[in-house]
């Protein structure tokens, strides 16, 4: 379970000191980021690229980006671009080490023909049904293709057609000679090439086959003398077949280690369901707020450096596991806490006239900009005769323990004065506005002859509020695992309510100076960002987290 301590010591990092113990890699440590440019990154995806950066970070040894881009049919430099651009946000840096599978098709062929002349690959005409059917099951042994015994100099010859583009999709393959009563259905012989004609994003027409990931990846790690490439659990059974490959090549041979990969409640971390809801409109985009996406979480106004810290805490286990979001959003509060600055807003106006201020005064308030953090000063706050408070702070007959406003009810507004409720005006049932009197003498929030008030509001002058669009996000998912739920599409447990989008809000001047993606709190209601379509003239904010912090109650709960 995850650690509330950032976690410096793993099982990977110990097999890396044993590995640095017995010279096994000369002292080296390389690792590599291998994301296949078919989506958006997202916070499973930001786990692998901190372990794989972090391990070279702590060794002072090298990590690479690299481009997993073998498969023609679903990449494209869109992906490409913005995993560049979410890898460096996060703060890493491959320096000239971005590569691209892709450039080496030519060596992968060059090894699949090697592999073809020392008799461990075949060119088989069987359809991929017939491939299935021959491959038996968990608890049967599959059968021999009839092809499988071709001669080397005929398995060389149809491959170089296959190559040539002599062939349809799916009219052969070449696949590994291995052993087709194998327990682990990965070495019944596996697929090496398949035709797909298809052109690539980068390679253009230049192949029509194109290599099975298998094949490619260990390929990849060797060409690029990694030391240990570092994979989700899914892959444990295909490491023999990883190092069957290397081994028959006799190439340099790193070392596959398997982790448990991060999965989030109430979300989706799976780049085909993430790509379903973009494509069928459920979101909107990848870099929607309520996205996992690294985009979406940036948008949404989550820090790198609390992505990261979330990383470190959440550590690397062996074992799959679920992890509460109200962990990652607890790690998203530590920090904002610490950097945000606070500000006032009121989402839901509710008007106050202060009969006792005199008509076109204004005054400047002084008000504290972060009390976390001592450095971060002051800020004048206008006040005038005018003012809006949120409309929940307000009941004309509360019961017994609401202490916020109410007729005949003095309060303190934020930072500025004593302020007592005398008259509520209606416009049939709703209460439109207020009238009340302040108290001078409490100028800054406070009474000199001591008298304490139950509550605290915040407030803006409406004189000087500027207008705002705040985005009010939810969960985007209704039930903890909506990919685990059998029988049912994922998409049948979208929240309806995941967004709530509140267009006349008001909030205090200052907003207007800050900058798309600036991160800040609007007291008492939550942490907040600027969404990079606002403007001067129509500002948007959208709802980073609520202040309240759930992660302590949920902590309890899973330690009963
Ligand atoms: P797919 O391969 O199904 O398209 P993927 O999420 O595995 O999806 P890749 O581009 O292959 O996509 O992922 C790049 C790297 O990120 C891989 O090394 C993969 O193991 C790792 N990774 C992917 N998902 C997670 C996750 N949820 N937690 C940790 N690491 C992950
Ligand atoms: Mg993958």
């Amino acid at each position: 379970m995850s650690s509330p301590e950032p976690q410096t010591h793993d099982f990977i990092r110990d097999i890396i000191n044993e590995d640095l113990n017995t010279n096994k890699y000369k002292g080296r440590v390389h690792t590599r980021f291998p994301p296949e440019p078919n989506g958006y990154l997202h916070i499973g995806h930001a786990k692998s690229i901190c372990l794989n950066f972090g391990i070279a970070e702590d060794y002072k040894g090298k990590c690479n980006l690299r481009f997993d881009d073998t498969n023609p049919t679903k990449e494209g430099d869109e992906y490409a671009n913005s995993i560049i651009e979410d890898v460096r946000w996060l703060g890493f840096d491959w320096e000239d080490r971005l590569f691209y599978a892709s450039d080496y098709f030519d060596q992968m062929y060059e090894y699949a023909v090697q592999l073809v002349k020392c008799g461990k690959a075949y060119v088989d005409d069987h359809s991929a049904d017939e491939i299935s059917k021959y491959r038996g099951t968990l608890t049967t042994p599959g059968r021999n293709s009839p092809y499988r015994e071709r001669s080397v100099d005929e398995n060389l010859d149809l491959f170089e057609r296959m190559k040539a583009g002599e062939y349809a999709d799916g009219e052969k393959v070449l696949r590994a000679k291995i052993d087709m009563a194998h327990p682990n259905m990965n070495m019944r012989d596996p697929v090496v090439y398949r035709i797909l004609k298809e052109s690539h994003y980068r390679a253009g027409d230049k192949w029509c086959v194109y290599p099975m990931y298998d094949w490619a990846h260990g390929l990849e790690d060797s060409i690029e003398g990694i030391t240990h490439s570092i994979c989700t659990l899914e892959f444990e059974n295909h490491r023999p077949l990883y190092d069957w490959y290397l081994d028959q090549l006799g190439v340099y041979h790193p070392q596959q280690i398997e982790f448990a990969p991060l999965n989030l409640t109430y979300t989706v971390l799976s780049k085909r369901m993430l790509q379903e809801l973009v494509m069928g409109k459920n979101v909107n985009g990848w870099d929607d707020p309520r996205m996992p996406t690294i985009s979406g979480m940036r948008r949404r106004g989550y820090s790198s450096t609390s992505i990261r810290d979330f990383c470190s805490r959440i550590g690397v286990a062996k074992v799959n596991s679920i992890l509460p979001m109200e962990f990652l959003e607890h790690c998203i509060r530590v920090d904002l806490n610490k950097t945000a600055p606070r500000f006032m807003g009121i989402l839901n106006p509710l008007k106050i006239i202060i009969d006792n201020y005199p008509e076109g005064k204004e005054e400047e308030i002084n008000a504290v900009n972060n009390p976390e953090d001592p450095t971060a000063g002051m800020r004048k706050v206008p006040f005038s005769k005018v003012v809006y408070i949120e409309q929940d702070d307000f009941m004309e007959d509360p019961p017994k323990k609401f202490y916020r406003f109410a007729p005949g009810r003095e309060v303190r507004f934020r930072y500025a004065y004593f302020i007592t409720c005398n008259d509520v005006v209606k416009d049939n049932d709703k209460v439109i506005e207020l009238h009340c009197t302040l108290d001078p003498e409490t100028r800054g929030g406070n009474a000199p002859d001591g008298r304490k008030v139950k509550s605290t509001l915040h407030w803006v002058s409406a004189a000087h509020a500027c207008d705002a669009e705040v985005r009010l996000y939810n969960r985007l998912f209704t039930v903890e695992d909506p990919a685990g739920q059998k029988v049912h599409d994922f998409k049948e447990f979208l929240n309806p309510d995941s967004v709530q989008v509140l267009s006349s809000c008001k909030v205090e001047p200052a907003l207007n100076d800050l900058d798309h993606f600036d991160r800040f709190q609007f007291e008492r209601l939550g942490y907040f960002c600027v969404d990079p379509d606002s403007t001067k003239d129509n500002l948007i904010f959208n709802r980073t987290v609520e202040l309240r912090d759930t992660w302590a109650k949920i902590q309890k709960q899973q330690n009963q």
